[in-house]
C-alpha cells in the first residue's frame, strides 16, 4: 500500500515561520506522514510556491529549496529525496515541485537548473499571468506563450511532469497540443468543475483528456474547490471514477496552503480516516489506488 500526495505548501510555511519539516504545528510534517504510512510507502510532494507579486521569484524558489535541503541533510533517517527509481520503505519519499513558472524568470536554461536542484514537476502558472501563460483565476485567460510552449517541451525531454492546475482552459489545450499524443500530464491539485463550479477545477473534457493519457488528477481539500465535508471528497471521487478515472485519481491535498479544511479534517493526520471512507464507499482495491498507488504509478512512468 502507498500513501501519496502531490501537493502541499509546507516548505513556504516552515521557511517563513522558521519551523522544522520533521515536526511542526502546521497541517503537515514528516512524523505525521510516517505515522500514517506504518508499513505503507509514503510519497509527498513539496511545492516551492511563488506568489504572483514576488519581485524575485528565482531567488524565492532557491530559498525554499535551500530550506528543504537543510531539513533533508539533518533528517536523512526519515526523508528520501525521490528523483526517480525505487521508493524507500519506512521513509517519506519527498518530491520537489515548483508552483508558478515565474521562478524560471523567462529563461529556458532555468528548467535544467531546477531539474538539477531536484525539481520533478512544474505547475506552469499560479493565479494571474506569468511569462508562460495565464492562470484560470486573476489572469486574462490566454493560452501558453511561446516561452510556455518551450518550457513544456523542455520539461518533457528532461523528465519533469507538467502540471496544469491553476492554468487557464486555453493553456490546458496548449499543453495537450504541445506534448506528444498520449504523453501524460497532471492536474496535481484540482477537482471536478461539474461538482463544484470553480475555474480552479477541471471541465469534463479536461478530465477525459487526462484519463486518456493515463495522467493524474489530485483531489484538493480546499472547501471552495471541494465543498466543506468529507462527503464532498467522495462526491468528487465518484464523479471522476464515473468518467473512467480509476487509474488517474489521487490526492493533491494543498495542506499548509489552505486556511480552511473540510469538517473532520485537521491536517495530514486525518488521511487514514479519508482512506477508510474511500474504502467503505468504493472498496479496498479502488481506495488503494486513490490514496497512493495511482500517483506512484504516474511518477514512476513519467519521471
Ligand atoms: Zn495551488
Amino acid at each position: 500500500m502507498t500513501f501519496a500526495d502531490f501537493h502541499c505548501d509546507t516548505l513556504d510555511k516552515i521557511l517563513d515561520n522558521n519551523q522544522s519539516l520533521l515536526k511542526n504545528n502546521g497541517q503537515l510534517d514528516i512524523m505525521r506522514l510516517l505515522n500514517n504510512a506504518q508499513n505503507a510507502i509514503s510519497i509527498q510532494a513539496f511545492a516551492c510556491w511563488i506568489d504572483s507579486n514576488n519581485p524575485q521569484p528565482f531567488i524565492r524558489c532557491n530559498q525554499l529549496l535551500d530550506k528543504f535541503y537543510q531539513q533533508y541533510d539533518t533528517n536523512k533517517d526519515y526523508i528520501n529525496l525521490w528523483t526517480g527509481g525505487d521508493f524507500a520503505p519506512s521513509k517519506v519519499n519527498a518530491i520537489l515541485t515548483i508552483e508558478n513558472g515565474s521562478a524560471l524568470m523567462g529563461k529556458l536554461q532555468n528548467v535544467e537548473y531546477f531539474y538539477n536542484r531536484g525539481i520533478r514537476l512544474i505547475t506552469l502558472t499560479w493565479n494571474g499571468t506569468n511569462e508562460l501563460g495565464s492562470g484560470n483565476v486573476g489572469g486574462n485567460g490566454s493560452g501558453l506563450t511561446n516561452f510556455g510552449i518551450d518550457v513544456v517541451k523542455a520539461c518533457s525531454s528532461l523528465g519533469i511532469l507538467v502540471d496544469v492546475s491553476h492554468l487557464s482552459d486555453n493553456g490546458f489545450t496548449d499543453v495537450a497540443r504541445t506534448l506528444n499524443n498520449g504523453e501524460a500530464f497532471v492536474a496535481s491539485h484540482s477537482n471536478a468543475r461539474a461538482i463544484t463550479n470553480h475555474p480552479r477545477n477541471l471541465t469534463n473534457d479536461q478530465i477525459d483528456q487526462i484519463i486518456a493519457r493515463n495522467g493524474f488528477i489530485g483531489i484538493n481539500l480546499y472547501p471552495q474547490f471541494l465543498g466543506d465535508s468529507t462527503d464532498d471528497i467522495l462526491r468528487h471521487c465518484d464523479y471522476i471514477l464515473s468518467r473512467g478515472g480509476e487509474d488517474v485519481l489521487g490526492f493533491g491535498t494543498d495542506f499548509d496552503g489552505i486556511e480552511q479544511m473540510p469538517k473532520g479534517i485537521n491536517g495530514v493526520e486525518d488521511m487514514p480516516k479519508v482512506y477508510r471512507l474511500l474504502s467503505n464507499e468504493f472498496g479496498a482495491k479502488i481506495a488503494d489506488k486513490i490514496i497512493g498507488d495511482n500517483l506512484k504509478r504516474v511518477i514512476k512512468e513519467s519521471i
